[in-house]
């Protein structure tokens, strides 16, 4: 197992950690002149992450991106592309027959299809 990810499977690289520092590290520099309790810096990294649907959406499309950056540079290795008819024989390309009866099955298929 990756030592980034628990038994939970939870990622807990040091990246995703936000402290109650880095909200006063925050607001020393955007607000040097507010005055924050030790509560309001928590209050303030709470709502940070409390239902927050943007951040979640975001997280998610990394995630997505991340998964076809990996399949385009080969780093995920993917099942070889089968026949785009019968589905049961392996082809060299994405989307070809295998054979001459596939070929004319698919091309049956497409026609009763849009038909
Ligand atoms: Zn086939």
């Amino acid at each position: 197992m990756n030592k980034d990810i628990n038994e939970d499977g939870y990622y807990t690289g040091a990246e995703v950690q936000w402290s109650v520092e880095d909200v006063q590290i925050c607001v020393d520099s955007n607000h040097p002149k507010l005055d924050l309790s030790e509560e309001d810096y928590e209050r303030i990294l709470v709502a940070t992450f409390q239902d927050n649907e943007h951040l979640m959406q975001m997280i998610n499309e990394s995630i997505g991106s991340t998964i076809d950056h990996m399949l385009e540079t080969g780093a995920l290795e993917t099942p070889p592309p089968m026949c785009s008819h019968c589905g049961d024989v392996e082809v060299e390309a994405e989307g070809q027959p295998c054979s001459k009866e596939c070929r004319d099955g698919y091309v049956y298929d497409w026609l009763t299809e849009n038909n």
